[in-house]
């Protein structure tokens, strides 16, 4: 949504908009098939029929990451994996999340004194929305976590603030040339 995105300053038509498109965001969310270590069982079972994720538009999990735009981080991510976090994160296109889910993800976890392998925090990778603590987190609460995410999302705008475009041409009319965010000529 590049091509719409900050080009517009906040009003009436873009809250409308804004409206439109995150309640289709936050409805079609495609998690990335991609699990690390125990965590990922419960995630395994928030897709299954007893739990049901489709319930939330989240169920179709998708086994690569140019079709994802969620990234739940499950299970212990060791030094050797983090590269592999890494590139997947940046194979998925935007806008796209990321959920640390476990005690792992989040900080370290059991392994956070004596674990010299473990990385403490995926966020020292990629940038985490939703933290769901607990070692393992029941599927209930990575629902919650999905549940929160989407309430993230039905808050996103494509709009700058308003007074951006009026900043940006004072700052041109003193400097010379300067774009808007998003590359857009003020
Ligand atoms: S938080 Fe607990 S259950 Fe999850 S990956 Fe770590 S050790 Fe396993």
């Amino acid at each position: 949504m590049s091509w719409i995105e900050n080009r517009f300053e906040e009003g009436l038509i873009v809250t409308s908009l804004d409206f439109v498109i995150n309640w289709g965001r936050k409805n079609s969310i495609w998690p990335m098939t991609f699990g690390l270590a125990c965590c990922a069982i419960e995630m395994m079972a928030v897709g299954a029929s007893r739990f049901d994720l489709d319930r939330f538009g989240a169920g179709a999990f998708r086994a690569t990451p140019r079709q994802a735009d969620l990234m739940i981080v499950a299970g212990t991510v060791n030094y050797k994996m983090a590269s592999r976090v890494k590139r997947l994160y940046q194979q998925m296109p935007d806008p796209k999340y990321v959920i640390a889910m476990g005690a792992c993800t989040v900080g370290g976890g059991p392994y956070f004194k004596y674990g010299y392998n473990v990385v403490k925090g995926v966020d020292l990778i990629v940038p985490v929305d939703v933290y769901v603590p607990g070692c393992p987190p029941r599927p209930e609460a990575l629902m919650e976590g999905i549940m929160r995410l989407q309430d993230k999302i039905a808050a996103q705008t494509i709009g700058m603030p308003k007074g951006t475009r009026a900043a940006a041409k004072r700052k041109r009319d003193k400097d010379g040339a300067f774009v808007l965010p998003g590359g857009v000529p003020a």
